[in-house]
């Protein structure tokens, strides 16, 4: 029987639940559950394929093609739930499927309306992210309580807790004590209101985490317990964390959140709780042996989440090498004009991610140029794949005019070219080459030492690739054909050989990493800036 844990979050938006939910299941899985992690998100865009990253931050992608919130990329990093297109659902795609439904005419000439037709099919979605059977399914109900666009989840999961027994439901409510520098004082007032606000519509949460930047005192900790109806023991405090996000489950566990899941839930935990491994992460992360500066030279760099799985693979491969990696953020449009050196003098690493659109391909083609001219360690994802193939094809292999057909869709050297398949679409939502695709590794090459293995699935997301018709041209010329998909007879790695470390993934590999585990080419870049830094 699975138990439902929903988290909610009150007072103000970026908080941290995602991260908070992916601890949450982390605790349970270090207590020897199993969890499953959802999100449901309150805007009406079916996914955020189509949200500019300014907006939205990155659009994370599953092994099932899934073009979704990146909080599931907390989710996958600190758990080992399944993740897949059960795991968020939008405004937009419950009401698709409602729609669909009314014309077919499923509801039998009934008026469909919000309750109980839209809450039913959230409670589905519920059930559906659930369907791995796991010991607890976790759902983050996205947006802040009080929003008019969260009612209807808010009222699902109440009925939800209703139909399901007193001790198989748990709801926690992530909240903020702002602090006023002023009267040197934390604020509970916007607590109680918004914890008010959860009670108007009939949910009493079980438990309060309460995000502070300064120590919550006992006196404090009573009050929000007296006028927010939940017991003392579960008004938790999540105080900001010194140096690693990493830091935040164990946090939680020192201030008794693991004590009030399981008494709530009424679980015994399946084994003893040990937590060595992670302190001596933590360790490394906080004392270690060096520093690497690795270039990231994109288009969105001025929001940190619109790169957010990168930063984090960086993060990852750094703790790999006991090293801190820190990170030169290079706007692809400064590197459009002038010498490319003003800005990447001095890095031990060049990465250029994924992108779309004219704008800034050109810085990131001088990025690329520098890093293979000064022999810097380079990794280009999907854009920066494409564009280290039109880099080589221009400059070295000396095709003039080389392009993506991207930019320019009557170019006479379209070196990366529209898909056959990709040609007659029209719809922008979810209709990329999406998902995990095989990929068949060279022997001998970087990749393939990496990874120290023949074949590997890594997730894509893209429309366009490498065109086969430059294929022994650019190879003649010293372009390494690292990696293809045998099925669909597709490039999908590039690779220099007389470079220290360069290599071009048309694929996302990024969204395969965690803290212990990093993504085996993040930790060989990675250890090849430091090889150069040194
Ligand atoms: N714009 C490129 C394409 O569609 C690359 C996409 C990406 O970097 N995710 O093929």
């Amino acid at each position: 029987m699975t138990k439902f844990i929903f988290v909610t979050g009150g007072v103000v938006s970026s908080l941290g639940k995602g991260l908070t939910s992916a601890a949450i299941g982390w605790i349970l899985e270090r207590h020897g559950f199993t969890v499953s992690m959802q999100k449901l998100d309150p805007y009406i865009n079916v996914d955020p394929g189509t949200m500019s990253p300014f907006q939205h931050g990155e659009v994370y992608v599953t092994d099932d093609g899934t073009e979704a919130d990146l909080d599931l990329g907390h989710y996958e990093r600190f758990t080992h739930a399944i993740i897949d297109k059960h795991s968020n659902y939008t405004t937009g795609k419950i009401y698709r499927s409602v729609i669909r439904k009314e014309r077919r005419g499923d509801y039998l000439g009934r008026t469909v309306q919000v309750i109980p037709h839209i809450t039913d099919e959230i409670k589905e979605g519920i059930r559906k992210g659930a369907s791995s059977n796991p010991d607890v399914a976790i759902t983050e109900i996205g947006g802040t309580v009080g929003d008019i666009e969260s009612l209807p989840f808010l009222e699902a999961i109440r009925q939800f807790s209703l139909e399901a027994g007193p001790n198989d439901c748990m709801f926690v409510h992530l909240t903020l004590l702002p602090y006023l520098g002023a009267s040197g004082e934390l604020k509970t007032k916007p607590t109680q209101q918004s914890v008010g606000k959860l009670r108007e519509i009939g949910i009493q949460p079980h438990t309060l985490i309460c995000r502070t930047e300064k120590p919550m005192t006992d006196g404090m900790a009573e009050k929000i317990s007296l006028f927010c109806n939940v017991r003392r023991e579960a008004v938790i405090e999540e105080r900001d964390v010194e140096f690693s996000i990493y830091e935040v489950p164990v946090d939680l566990i020192k201030a008794g959140l693991d004590k009030q899941i399981l008494s709530q839930l009424q679980l015994e935990p399946r084994k003893p709780l040990v937590l060595d491994d992670w302190y001596r992460l933590l360790d490394t992360i906080r004392h270690p042996r060096g520093k690497v500066e690795i270039a990231v030279a994109g288009k969105y760099i001025d929001l940190h989440d619109a790169y957010k799985s990168i930063y984090e693979s960086l993060h990852h491969a750094g703790i790999s090498h006991a090293h801190e990696v820190v990170f030169r953020k290079v706007s692809a449009e400064a590197l459009c004009e002038g010498d490319p050196g003003e800005h990447l003098a001095g890095v031990d690493g060049i990465l250029v991610p994924g992108g779309f659109g004219e704008r800034g391909f050109e810085g990131k083609i001088a990025a690329i140029r520098y890093a293979r001219e000064n022999d810097i360690p380079f990794l280009g994802i999907c854009y920066g794949m494409q564009a280290a193939a039109v880099e080589f094809a221009r400059n070295v292999a000396g095709i003039e005019g080389a392009t993506t057909a991207e930019y320019a869709p009557d170019a006479e050297h379209p070196v990366i070219d529209l898909m056959e398949e990709q040609k007659s679409i029209s719809d922008l939502g979810g209709t990329m080459r999406l998902g995990a695709f095989q990929c068949r590794l060279k022997p001998g090459t970087l990749s393939h030492r990496a990874y120290g293995t023949d074949e590997v699935f890594e997730r894509h997301r893209h429309r366009f690739e490498f065109n086969n018709a430059y294929r022994e041209q650019l190879e003649s010329a010293g372009l390494v054909l690292a990696g293809v998909n045998e099925q669909l007879d597709l490039v999908e790695i590039v690779e220099l050989a007389d470079h220290p470390w360069f290599v071009g993934v048309q694929y996302h590999p990024e969204f395969k990493t965690r803290p212990a585990e990093p993504h085996p080419l993040f930790r060989d870049f990675v250890g090849a800036a430091i090889k150069r830094a040194k």
